[in-house]
């Protein structure tokens, strides 16, 4: 009996020695590994780039007949496009991240927009040169910190991008919420089409996801998405994932993919 009691201590001693290391490493390694598969289908998905051409060829449609349909508002006509992940393609960032293993910080992402390399996504350019071809002007509305503004015109750019200008390229200031930003365009402007990866790329009433996700606020709104409101994939990154982990950004990399299974649903069933 006392042999098979040491053995068994000495037994729980082994696991305890053995997990504590594996446990830390697991931690470490999974900070990023979410996003393999989502950057992955981000870059080697050709339903990924069908998807941006099928948002885009929705978006000139709905232009046209917007242009086609006389209103009274005689404001020249105005484009409203979110910059990265619907303009700009910033997924080798997210390659970067996943390399290194660490998580997002402001440093990093402004290393990467500094160097003013991302690409145009799919169909992008050829819309809004198109819109441009039809007297319509666009605006950028980005989240990018005002700081990035320089090196963002400049990839935008040289991308070819029309309208690509201080006067047009409006950044974040205060909040990441971009209705202030809106309602300056709406001054001067009628806008008839907003493109973005993100809810809140369209109207602050779908920012708020604390009731059941925000699905209920999309459904309210169904008859707007591929019309006024024009939505590209971005399964990297998104306020969506907020909701998802409730906002516990001080979560460790572990701790946060736990969460994020147990929001799959029927995860917990059995
Ligand atoms: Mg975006």
């Amino acid at each position: 009996m006392r042999k098979l009691f040491f053995a068994l201590a000495a037994f729980s001693i082994l696991i305890s020695s053995c997990s504590k290391p594996q446990d830390s490493k697991k931690q470490e390694n999974n900070q990023n590994e979410h996003l393999v598969m989502a950057t992955l289908w981000f870059q080697r998905a050709s339903e990924c780039r069908a998807l941006y051409y099928q948002a885009f060829n929705m978006a000139k449609l709905s232009l046209d007949n917007q242009l086609l349909t006389k209103n009274d508002n005689t404001k020249p006509k105005a484009v409203v496009v979110d910059i990265d992940e619907t303009v700009l393609d910033n997924s080798p960032f997210e390659t970067n991240s996943i390399r290194s293993g660490k998580a997002f910080t402001r440093a990093a992402w402004k290393e990467w927009t500094d160097m003013a390399k991302a690409s145009a996504t799919p169909g992008s350019l050829e819309f809004l040169k198109y819109a441009e071809s039809k007297g319509v002007e666009t605006f950028y509305i980005s989240n990018r910190d005002t700081s990035a503004l320089a090196k963002t015109i400049e990839n935008l750019n040289e991308l070819g991008f029309p309208f690509a200008d201080k006067r047009h390229v409006l950044l974040k200031t205060k909040t990441s919420i971009k209705t202030e930003r809106r309602n300056k365009v709406l001054e001067t402007h009628e806008i008839l089409i907003l493109a973005g990866d993100n809810l809140g790329d369209f109207d602050e009433f779908l920012e708020d996801r604390s009731t059941d996700f925000g699905f209920s606020k999309v459904d309210e709104r169904q008859a707007e998405f591929g019309q006024r409101f024009i939505v590209l994939p971005n399964p990297m990154y998104g306020s969506w994932e907020k909701e998802v982990l409730k906002s516990e950004r001080k979560l460790d990399g572990f701790e946060k993919e736990n969460l994020r299974k147990k929001q799959l649903i029927g995860y917990e069933e059995l």
